[in-house]
């Protein structure tokens, strides 16, 4: 059996290396549209510093997953302890927001502790990301934080989104509500609190260490333009450049928005479900500074809408080999949708107004102290699950099964994966591929 996998992320990338280990494929091949693999697990370097596309730590649940990642960097790894704050009106909070509300301003607090232990909204079924909050959390800390930074982030009304990615999230005892308002701040969100990470390299060394272990049943191609795929019988013909390739089996992790294009002959009801599908960009603004003003934390988030970034990372926190002497990197994160205010903005404007929002959290004390940055952007970051997510993927996988194109990694299957998640559907799929 050959196999053709589109994209060359770490969807394909794990995929291939469990698809090599089945007797009755011959060969698999990874078709990539950019000269470097890994997608979104890519790693760059300023001045030194290497950093990923947004700060990608190694944490799971799922302990194969994590022993496999582990066993892969081959000592390349250590653990940290988490240390992120949320930046409340100039104030540092613990995260998650609700284990600290001692910190709060004293009417804040007040107000977060009130309506959470009265809350009208307790006994209703949410039926959007919203109404979870309103629900789990009560109207305090729902407003405070949890509404504007989800605004933030997601660039989208949280009453237009449905509750997958909230609807896992205990409701925190009035005990430990009253415990954290009263001075007491309790670790949440226990299975990230510690975390690993590459000794060096980034993130981008996992992705190496995979591409080498592949056999030469795998062949790789980058700067790859798929131009067409079209079915014939049993057997696949996926265009590219200027040369073909035949195949028997397909799986896609390119994002489906794009696969209904090289689809030959797609249904136009699928092309139409596909584009209703929603997805953030983001961009990634590193920049260097003199001074360390951040302490010994990692990252911050910050609700806060005149500040343009929703979430700063200090990548000196991750070790030595990310830290340069007598100097402090951040990375600054913002999402944006095409043609948004963001996206309109020219790359000098965005670091200026990453810039301004370093002055404003305190992490600058004025411009002199910048020695460099650097921007990146990637198009398809995070899956929006709009109210509309669930009935549309119904619709494409069903379609794609029937095809016989697998769907597969982030954006080839449409949900929000970490990278423990996406490992996890890649052994999954080299046990069950057929
Ligand atoms: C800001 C941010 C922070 C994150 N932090 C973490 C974290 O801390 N921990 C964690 O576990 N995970 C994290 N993730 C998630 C992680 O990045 C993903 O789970 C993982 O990279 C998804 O891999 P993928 O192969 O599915 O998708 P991608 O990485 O998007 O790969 C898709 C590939 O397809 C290629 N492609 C696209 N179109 C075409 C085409 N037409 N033809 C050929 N190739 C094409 C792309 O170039 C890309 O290489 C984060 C993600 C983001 C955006």
């Amino acid at each position: 059996m050959k196999v053709t996998i589109l994209g060359g992320g770490l969807a394909a990338i794990s995929l291939a290396y469990e698809l090599q280990k089945r007797k009755e494929i011959e060969n698999i091949t990874i078709l990539e549209k950019e000269e470097t693999l890994g997608g979104l697990c890519r790693s760059y370097d300023l001045n030194g510093v290497k950093y990923d596309a947004g700060p990608h730590i190694i944490f799971s649940k799922d302990q194969e997953v994590l022993e496999l990642m582990k066993n892969l960097l081959e000592g390349n790894i250590h653990q940290t302890r988490r240390s992120n704050r949320i930046i409340h009106k100039g104030i540092l909070v613990q995260y998650p927001f609700e284990n600290d509300l001692s910190k709060l301003p004293l009417e804040d607090k007040e107000l977060a502790v009130n309506a959470f232990v009265h809350n009208p909204y307790e006994n209703y079924e949410p039926k959007n990301m919203l109404q979870f909050f309103l629900k789990t959390f009560g109207e305090g800390i729902t407003n405070l934080y949890l509404r504007p930074y989800n605004e933030k982030i997601w660039k989208f009304d949280p009453s237009f989104m449905n509750t997958k990615m909230v609807d896992r999230i205990p409701k925190p005892p009035k005990e430990d509500i009253l415990r954290s308002a009263n001075g007491e701040t309790v670790d949440g969100y226990l299975h990230q609190l510690y975390f690993n990470y590459p000794n060096e390299g980034a993130t981008f060394s996992l992705i190496q260490s995979y591409l080498n272990k592949l056999t030469d049943k795998v062949s790789v191609i980058t700067g790859c333009n798929l131009k067409e795929i079209e079915k014939n019988s049993n057997e696949y013909v996926i265009k590219y450049n200027k040369k073909e390739i035949k195949c028997d089996r397909i799986v896609s992790t390119i994002p489906i928005c794009e696969l209904v294009d090289l689809v030959k002959d797609e249904e136009q009801n699928i092309q139409k479900v596909a584009k209703d599908l929603k997805y953030n960009s983001i961009m990634i603004i590193t920049i260097q500074v003199s001074k360390d003003l951040a302490g010994d934390n990692f990252a911050f988030m910050v609700a806060d809408k005149d500040v343009i970034f929703h979430r700063i990372s200090k990548i000196d926190f991750l070790g030595e080999k990310y830290h340069k002497n007598n100097t402090v990197t951040y990375m600054a994160e913002i999402t944006y949708r095409e043609k948004d205010i963001n996206d309109m903005k020219t790359d000098e404007e965005i670091v200026d107004s990453v810039v301004q929002g370093l002055k404003k959290i305190n992490f600058i004390d004025d411009e002199t102290s910048i020695i460099d940055s650097d921007i990146i952007r990637f198009k398809y970051a995070y899956v929006v699950y709009d109210l509309n997510h669930q009935q549309n993927m119904d619709i494409l996988r069903k379609h794609y099964t029937k095809m016989g194109i697998y769907l597969h990694g982030r954006f080839g299957d449409f949900e929000y994966l970490n990278m423990d998640q996406v490992i996890r559907k890649s052994i999954d799929q080299g046990k069950d591929f057929k």
